[in-house]
């Protein structure tokens, strides 16, 4: 199965696609927590990459679509995987789905996390302890525009092309957001 997990900043995806991960077998691919072993790292993209991060900004996309394209390639991520955090723009989208069909892949099926926006400013508030640097109050209002105007649009661009969509109320404790994905998906499978 290759999955999208698409959703605002704080909508769980992370813990999400680490549950996903344990029940069905697939690997995690998430640019986020890539892109911050790169910085932790202090690589070329690394260095390159820390401000923008800190501050909400997006990477530049060909950095990103590299990343993911070296990581798709890998034997471990043949059979399928989730990705959290990409694509995050529609020139991601088109990029991703050109290196899928180059070995006759595609994404089978995106699943959009909703939570409402005074949900997540609450929920960031609350991990801005843990230490992230762009868990910061400014930092978050730029994540959110950056969703909204950028990112958003990659739902409507998977709709367009007639892309599996299994929308998913994000509210709620974890493990009965896990289970709705669960059932999500199976009726996703079964239309
Ligand atoms: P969240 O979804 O909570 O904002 P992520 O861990 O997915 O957190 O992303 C953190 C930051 O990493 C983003 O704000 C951005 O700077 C960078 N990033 C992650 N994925 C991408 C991507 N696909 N394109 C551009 N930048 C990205």
């Amino acid at each position: 199965m290759r999955l999208i997990l698409l959703g605002p900043p704080g909508a769980g995806k992370g813990t999400q696609a680490l549950r996903l991960v344990a029940k069905y077998g697939l690997v995690q691919l998430s640019t986020g927590d890539m892109l911050r072993a790169a910085v932790k790292a202090g690589t070329p993209i690394g260095r390159k990459v820390k401000d923008i991060m800190e501050h909400g900004g997006l990477c530049p996309d060909d950095i990103v679509v590299s990343i993911v394209a070296e990581r798709i390639e890998q034997p471990d991520a043949r059979k399928g995987f989730i990705l959290d955090g990409f694509p995050r723009t529609i020139p991601q989208a088109v990029a991703l789905d050109r290196m899928l069909e180059r070995n006759g892949r595609r994404v089978e099926v995106v699943v959009p996390l909703n939570v409402p926006e005074d949900a997540l400013a609450e929920r960031v508030r609350r991990r801005a302890p843990e230490g992230r640097p762009d868990d910061t109050p400014d930092a978050f209002v730029k994540r959110m525009h950056v969703y909204r105007t950028e990112t958003a649009p990659v739902l409507d661009y998977y709709r367009s092309k007639g892309t599996c969509i299994a929308e998913v109320d994000g509210v709620g404790g974890v493990d009965t957001v896990t289970e709705r994905i669960a059932d999500a998906l199976k009726a996703g499978q079964a239309s």
